[in-house]
């Protein structure tokens, strides 16, 4: 492995990974075993470790907290010698020269830049609510529509999309209803007649708390006495994208506010790529296992094709060996 201090400027990385969730994690992987000087530098802040059992994830059968998949994932990125730090980046600059300049507590140097950073899923703001985050409050149908079938659902929020996710809803549960916080429904004609249609109950008072006992939700208490019971919350009340950094830098965001990359993850901004739920994939942890994969290759791929053409490339030796050199002795 080509070391730090070995680099023409020994205070530049080859490549830095701002996130060391489930995206920044499998670059550094990739990255480690194709041996390129790599730092991840984290705020120890994924969302992977509020879920308690994954059980979407290929090749845990019994399902694995998401805190042992971040372990097992940083375990394996050290084995291949990638460096980490915890840190959080609050600036980012490139230099005249092309290379990237990280603040936070320290000052970090890289030619090749990748944001993993995430997103923040923005619970409800009812009281009692966060206590139950992963354990019966969910953000992701997809991740756990499976594991609430048969059990009452109330879907928070007020829009299409809180009537689509309530629609989805009713291929596990035959008790869905709609809890809009005393939010006034800003759903579509057509929406509200599908609500009429699957006879889905909508509550338009606002909440003033979430019963629960050991993170176990058991009903939503209404500012009108009224008690639902229920078992597990749903919302989709939006995310936030970590794109800080990425704005910084002057990439391209889309209209939701994601990073704007092409297929190989690569943004609008030359040597910066961008992986996982902050970029516009659907934020399921092996998307962004996947997407933190290609975005390492295609900076492995970009790195390898700058050396050809700066007459640098790394080699084993400096020298080819000729073919009789490379039979082991007395073979
Ligand atoms: C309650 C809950 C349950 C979930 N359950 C499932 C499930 O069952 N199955 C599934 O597939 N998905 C699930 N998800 C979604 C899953 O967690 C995400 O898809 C996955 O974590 C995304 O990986 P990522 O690397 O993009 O982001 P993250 O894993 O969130 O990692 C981003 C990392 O970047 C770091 N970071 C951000 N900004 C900075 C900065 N400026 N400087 C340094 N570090 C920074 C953060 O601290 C964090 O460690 C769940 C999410 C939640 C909230």
């Amino acid at each position: 492995m080509i070391q730090h201090k070995d680099m023409d400027d020994p205070r530049v990385r080859e490549v830095i990974v701002v996130g060391g969730g489930l995206a920044g994690l499998s670059a550094a992987i990739y990255l480690g075993r194709a041996q390129r000087d790599t730092l991840v530098i984290d705020s120890g802040h994924s969302m992977a470790q509020w879920e308690p059992k994954v059980e979407n994830y290929l090749g845990f059968p019994e399902g694995v907290h998401g805190e042992e998949l971040l372990k097992f994932g940083r375990q394996q990125a050290q084995r291949h010698e990638v460096r980490f730090t915890e840190d959080k980046i609050e600036r980012i600059e490139k230099g005249d020269d092309g290379v990237f300049v990280l603040h936070g507590k320290k000052s970090y140097h890289a030619k090749r830049l990748l944001l993993a950073t995430g997103i923040f899923h923005r619970p409800p703001e009812i009281p009692g609510v966060k206590e139950c985050l992963g354990h019966s409050m969910f953000f992701c149908k997809d991740c756990d529509g499976y594991r609430v079938q048969e059990k009452r659902i109330a879907i928070c929020g007020a829009n299409d999309e809180a009537v689509e996710y309530a629609l989805g809803m009713l291929l596990y549960s035959p008790c869905v209803m709609i809890a809009t916080n005393g939010e006034q429904p800003h759903w579509s004609e057509q929406h509200a007649a599908w609500i009429e249609e699957y006879e889905i109950p909508v509550h338009t008072v606002r909440i003033a708390d979430v019963r629960h006992r050991e993170r176990q939700i058991l009903g939503l208490r209404l500012e009108n006495d009224q008690e639902v019971k229920i078992d597990y919350i749903f919302t989709t009340r939006g995310d936030i994208f970590h794109t800080e950094l990425a704005e910084q830098l002057g990439a391209k965001l889309d209209q939701d506010g994601q990073i704007v990359v092409d297929h190989c993850m690569r943004t609008t901004v030359p040597n910066l790529y961008a992986a996982g739920c902050v970029t516009p994939a659907n934020c399921q942890m092996i998307i962004a296992a996947g997407e933190g994969a290609a975005a390492a290759q295609a900076i492995n791929r970009d790195l390898f094709e700058e050396s050809l053409r700066n007459h640098s490339l790394r080699r084993f030796r400096e020298v080819q060996l000729r073919e009789e050199e490379t039979v082991p002795e007395g073979a």
